[in-house]
């Protein structure tokens, strides 16, 4: 199943000029699958200097040319759909089945982004003087660094990188070094549906903020699209400030999901579970805060408990398995800490609240009622498998607790009146809202945060334009000369 360990730059398979390597440990079992090559700062480096020779020939390519290299990746990532799950889940522990669903989503942003590519249109604007002409046209950035985390390892690559190389960029990609095979195994794909050498590269390494400083300090590099925590998304803000460079980042989130009296309580627990635990609670856009009006908290808590004690738990490769592990003892110690302060300030624990006996990484799918702003997991994202349930009386209410957050990532709320859902959409400050649904993330829409939850757009319509700059034109036609 695991093809590459060796980091991809130039078009080649490279290993560390130090020769050093790094395990990549399954989550379920704590076990080693591979050794991959560790490079330092210095080696990605050397990345970047492939993506710059290899720029201007991609960006000359004609549209037409790049999204059929493009539409050929988006092919090949789909016919190995399983393998590429399997090693999802192998390094990183989702289920099976959600490992084959994020390859369906990160392939539908090739797809997408290869069709945008023929539509990025230029304007003309009437001039300000009669002899002049204004054009607008739109030119790539040039050389792209993306980072990105561990907790979508495929799709998280194909939304920076898509929209990049449609626009005729070149990409520096440092995926997290909790997965980086899969990372790989796209870096193949892409090689065999025909990028020229240079045009994607795969730096693999330990060395985070090492390799983070030496390709941000680097002023052949025009773009930082960043996705993770919004610690990490702030020190590399300040670092592309030395250089002036566009950046993106879609950071953390600290979701409400608003229950009003007034919503169809069987479906807003559907889009709860979808929501909450998805990926074992490990997205940016689970719903964090579980905010229920004071008529039916009660019905909700109930029904909403018995699903979550419903989940099966275990490794993500066994049939009929819903919850896999957290991706770290990091990610377990912050679980635990969340609840273990919760509980001590007077929340109740209606389900689970313990660590499950699948693994030492594995915690049992919790509900925890009677929460209030003052607990930790109020104002922090706990990334991981518990659901905590706050009591409101009113709308304006329910909408000051979902806002009093710096984060802005997505919110959701399910009610049944029409007036409130669009006071609710409008009122809430998120860069996403999603109205009677759990799960709004999709190719053709654009995805990303306000406040701290960080800047730009991926996806939809808007996703291409920050790999692009706006360039006008003015154009002096003197006048008429009839010389022949
Ligand atoms: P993270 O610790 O910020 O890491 C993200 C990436 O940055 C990884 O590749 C990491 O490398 C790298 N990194 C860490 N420190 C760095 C530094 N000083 N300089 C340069 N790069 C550095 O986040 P994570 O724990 O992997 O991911 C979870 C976070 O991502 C959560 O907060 C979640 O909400 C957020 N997230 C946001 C979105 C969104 O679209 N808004 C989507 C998914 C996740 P290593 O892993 O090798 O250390």
């Amino acid at each position: 199943m695991i093809e590459h360990t060796k980091a991809f730059v130039d078009g080649a398979w490279v290993t560390a000029s130090s020769g050093e390597e790094f395990a990549v440990i399954n989550p379920a079992s704590g076990g080693c699958i591979a050794r991959v090559a560790d490079l330092s700062a210095g080696d990605a480096v050397r990345a970047v200097d492939a993506a710059h020779r290899a720029q201007p020939g991609w960006a000359k390519l004609s549209a037409r040319d790049r999204a059929g290299i493009l539409r050929r990746w988006h092919q090949l990532i789909l016919q190995d759909q399983d393998a590429l799950a399997a090693l999802i889940t192998l390094e990183m522990g989702k289920p099976l089945a959600e490992s084959r669903g994020e390859v369906a989503y990160g392939a539908s942003f090739v797809e997408w982004f290869a069709e945008e590519a023929k539509r990025v249109y230029g304007q003309t604007i009437p001039a300000h003087q009669p002899s002049q002409r204004i054009l607008v046209t739109k030119q790539p950035v040039g050389v792209v660094v993306a980072i990105t985390p561990w907790n979508f390892p495929l799709a998280m690559i194909t939304r920076k990188v898509s929209p990049a190389l449609a626009a005729g960029c070149t990409v520096v990609v440092k995926p997290s070094e909790d997965t980086p095979l899969t990372a790989l195994k796209l870096a193949q794909l892409a090689l065999d549906a025909g990028f020229p050498p240079g045009v994607l590269n795969i730096v693999t390494g330990v060395d985070a903020p090492g390799i983070g400083h030496a390709l941000i300090a680097d002023t052949r590099v025009r773009k930082v699209t960043f996705t993770g925590s919004t610690a990490v998304g702030k020190i590399l803000y300040e670092l592309s400030a030395a250089t002036v460079k566009k950046l993106s980042l879609e950071l953390g989130g600290n979701a409400p999901f608003i229950v009003m009296n007034d919503a169809d309580i069987e479906a807003a627990v559907d889009g709860a579970m979808l929501s909450k635990f998805r990926n074992a609670g490990q997205t940016c856009v689970c719903a964090n805060r579980i905010f229920v009006q004071e008529r039916v908290y009660s019905d909700f808590v109930a029904r909403f408990s018995a699903r979550v004690r419903a989940l099966t738990v275990g490794a993500g490769d066994q049939p009929g398995v819903e919850i896999g592990p957290l991706i770290n003892a990091d990610g377990l110690a912050k679980v635990e800490a969340h609840l273990a302060d919760a509980v001590a300030r007077g929340a109740q624990i209606e389900v689970g609240g313990m660590r499950h006996s699948a693994g030492p990484l594995f915690f049992t799918p919790t509900v925890v009622s009677g929460v209030t702003p003052q607990m930790r997991m109020a104002s922090e994202e706990t990334f991981g498998p518990v659901a905590p349930i706050y009591r409101f009386a009113t709308e304006s209410e329910a909408l000051a607790l979902a806002n009093d957050t710096p984060y802005g990532l997505a919110a959701y709320c399910y009610t049944r009146d029409l007036g409130r859902a669009f006071r609710m959409y409008e009122g809430l400050e998120y860069g996403i809202v999603g109205i009677n649904t759990g799960i709004i993330s999709t190719e053709v829409a654009p995805f990303g945060g306000v406040k701290e939850s960080g800047l730009g757009r991926e996806g939809g319509p808007h996703g291409i334009d920050e790999f692009l700059e706006v360039k006008y034109g003015c154009f002096d036609l003197g006048s008429q000369d009839d010389r022949v």
